[in-house]
């Protein structure tokens, strides 16, 4: 058997049409895009989880159900005892659990543009994923042709991040409402922006049974440790957690989370001074005439550059030492769009400066 007869012998012809994520490379470069939070920890904080990682005994495996983590979290978000919650490395693996779980045969549904991992997984698994178009204008959901895909599809799961990745926006409370009532299968609101947001779905648990609220701690500021957590109704968790591998949360992240999370006011404040920041960007991307940056409950902004620009801006941003988002190439709405996500003062002026000479060297040509 040959080198290429021997791969497609093997793996489902779902794997072999994808191609992997990839991450760009940020080495020398002010890194604005992954949606991470610019600040570290203060000093002394530092030197108390320093202190604790100590005691971490890593010649034992961790605790398989992270019981301290759920109950700080449980305490954190004043979850009611009816509900529980699963661990995940990332959201990114809650998503890839949940879609493992489905029938074969299922389709899975969520609006586009949307956060990239939904597609990807349900893709690998050889589901069946929907996508239907957000509203051009306002990136406001479509709430007819939602309707009408749910009814046709049947979709065992529905995915609305909330806010929404890339675009920014919170999508219209009562639409998600209607899908939320209109779904036989379960509706996941994902909300990773949650910290930016102030917005959440996690007081409508007890009013929908097929409603997950689905959160993580990356954009928060704590990218690195890989913990994310879906709410919901017990019965649906129990099941989740029957596929769950058993160490997935290791004891190193376990140790910093709870700890962070105990500690969580200087986030607070980090989230604020982002939140404030974000409002200076925006702003400062507007006063161009050139460019159109949409309004955004998150840590990011998305905005339109000149038609056929956005690439040469990208790169002349990239080369001036700024590394941002392309978004073009995703098509549809996201034509000429790049994302930037807000970083400390100092990195958005740098990137306020590298943009405002990019379009002066287009001016130019
Ligand atoms: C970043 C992001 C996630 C992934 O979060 P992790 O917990 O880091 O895996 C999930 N959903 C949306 C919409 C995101 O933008």
């Amino acid at each position: 058997m040959t080198q290429s007869n021997l791969i497609t012998h093997v793996f489902r012809k779902e794997v072999l049409a994808m191609s992997a994520y990839k991450v760009a490379d940020a080495t020398g470069l002010i890194k604005l895009d992954a949606m991470e939070n610019p600040y570290r920890w203060p000093e002394a904080i530092k030197a108390q989880w320093l202190e604790l990682l100590k005691e971490c005994q890593l010649n034992r495996y961790p605790d398989a159900e992270a019981k301290a983590l759920v109950e700080t979290l449980k305490q954190l978000i004043q979850l009611p005892d009816y509900f529980e919650i699963l661990l995940g490395n990332g959201s990114d693996e809650i998503i890839q659990l949940l879609l493992m779980a489905l029938p074969e045969d299922s389709a899975v549904l969520a609006p586009a543009p949307g956060f990239v991992m939904y597609k990807q997984i349900s893709d690998s698994l050889g589901l069946k994923y929907i996508a239907v178009p957000l509203l051009t204008e306002d990136f406001e959901l479509d709430l007819p042709a939602m309707l009408r895909a749910i009814k046709q599809y049947q979709p065992r799961v529905i995915f609305l991040a909330y806010p929404n990745n890339p675009t920014a926006n919170l999508f219209n409370e009562a639409a998600i409402v209607e899908i939320i009532k209109a779904a036989q299968g379960l509706v996941v609101i994902d909300e990773a922006y949650a910290p930016f947001a102030g917005a959440s779905f996690i007081d409508q648990l007890n009013h929908y049974d097929n409603l997950l609220v689905m959160q993580t701690v990356s954009k928060l500021g704590l990218a690195g440790l890989r913990l994310g957590y879906l709410m919901g109704r017990a019965d649906v968790i129990k099941q989740l957690n029957k596929i769950r591998l058993p160490y997935n949360i290791n004891s190193l992240t376990q140790l910093s989370a709870e700890f962070a999370l105990s500690n969580k006011f200087f986030f607070d404040e980090q989230t604020q001074a982002i939140c404030a920041e974000r409002a200076i960007v925006l702003k400062a991307l507007n006063s161009y005439e050139e460019i159109i940056a949409y309004p955004s409950a998150a840590n990011f902004i998305l905005f339109k550059t000149p038609p056929g620009k956005a690439t040469d801006i990208f790169l002349s941003i990239k080369n001036q030492g700024v590394l941002i988002k392309n978004m073009t190439s995703q098509g549809g709405v996201l034509t000429d769009c790049l994302r930037v996500t807000i970083g400390t003062p100092e990195e958005n002026k740098a990137f306020l400066k590298t943009l405002h000479n990019s379009l002066k060297e287009l001016q130019q040509i």
